[in-house]
C-alpha cells in the first residue's frame, strides 16, 4: 500500500482528500502545517507527497526546495491560485505535478497515480544495460544516479527518467511531443508548460556540473542532446 502524506491547512480539505485517499487504499497522513510536514518526512519517508503551496508557517514553495535537497519522491502541489507562475516556480523547485483548486476527486487521483507509476514502475528499456555514458556524463540504471565528471548531480525520478531518454537518444533530434509522451507517458494532454520547465531544470543542473552546453533547444519543434566540446 502506498503511503502518501498530506501538508494541506484547511482542515476540511484535509479530511475529505485523506477520505477520499483512504476509500482508494492508500495509507495517508496529515499534517497542517510545513514544520509537521517535514518532521513527519524526516522520520518515515512517504511515497508521494500532496502539498499545498499557502501554509501559515512557510510558502510551499520553499518547503519544496527544502525536501528536494535530501529527497526525491514524488510532490504534487495543490494551489488555490490560478495564476500560472506559481506553477512553474512550483515545478522549478522540484514539485513533478500541480493541481489548482478545487479539482475533480478523480483527477487527483489519475495525477497520483502517474506520479507513482513514473516513480515505481520505471524501467529502463535496455534491461541488460546497467550504465549508460554520453561525454562526461554517467547514468549508473541500477542506482539511479548520475554523475558528471563522478560528481553525482542530484536529480529527481522524473529529472533522471527525461535525462535518460536523452542520453539513450543522443545526436538525435526530438521532437517535443514524442519525448513528452516518451517521459510522461500521461494518457492526458501534452503539457508544453511542464515539459519547458523539466527541460530547463535539467539544462540548468547539467550546465553548472559540467560547464557545457548539453541540452540544444530546436526552436518550434523539439531538443538534440549532446555535450558540447
Ligand atoms: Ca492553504
Amino acid at each position: 500500500m502506498n503511503q502518501v502524506l498530506i501538508v494541506e491547512d484547511d482542515p476540511f480539505l484535509l479530511s475529505s482528500l485523506t477520505q477520499l485517499l483512504e476509500a482508494n487504499n492508500f495509507t495517508v497522513t496529515g499534517a497542517n502545517n510545513a514544520k509537521d510536514g517535514f518532521t513527519h518526512i524526516a522520520e518515515q519517508c512517504p511515497d508521494l507527497l500532496i502539498l499545498d503551496l499557502g501554509l501559515p508557517d512557510e510558502d510551499g514553495v520553499s518547503l519544496c526546495r527544502r525536501i528536494r535537497m535530501k529527497w526525491t519522491f514524488p510532490i504534487l502541489m495543490l494551489t488555490s491560485r490560478s495564476d500560472l507562475l506559481d506553477k512553474i516556480i512550483g515545478l522549478e523547485v522540484g514539485a513533478d505535478d500541480y493541481m489548482t483548486k478545487p479539482f475533480e476527486p478523480r483527477e487527483l487521483l489519475a495525477r497520483i497515480r502517474a506520479c507513482l507509476r513514473r516513480t515505481t514502475e520505471y524501467k529502463p528499456e535496455e534491461s541488460d544495460a546497467e550504465q549508460i555514458r554520453s561525454g562526461p556524463l554517467v547514468l549508473d540504471l541500477k542506482q539511479r544516479s548520475a554523475t558528471i565528471d563522478e560528481q553525482k548531480i542530484a536529480l529527481t525520478a522524473l529529472e533522471f527518467r527525461l535525462l535518460h531518454y536523452f542520453a539513450v537518444n543522443a545526436g538525435r533530434v526530438l521532437e517535443r511531443e514524442q519525448l513528452f509522451e516518451s517521459v510522461w507517458g500521461y494518457d492526458d494532454e501534452f503539457n508544453s508548460n511542464s515539459l519547458d520547465v523539466f527541460v530547463y531544470r535539467l539544462r540548468s543542473k547539467l550546465e553548472r556540473a559540467s560547464g557545457r552546453k548539453a541540452i540544444h533547444t530546436l526552436r518550434g519543434f523539439g531538443y538534440r542532446f549532446g555535450f558540447e566540446d
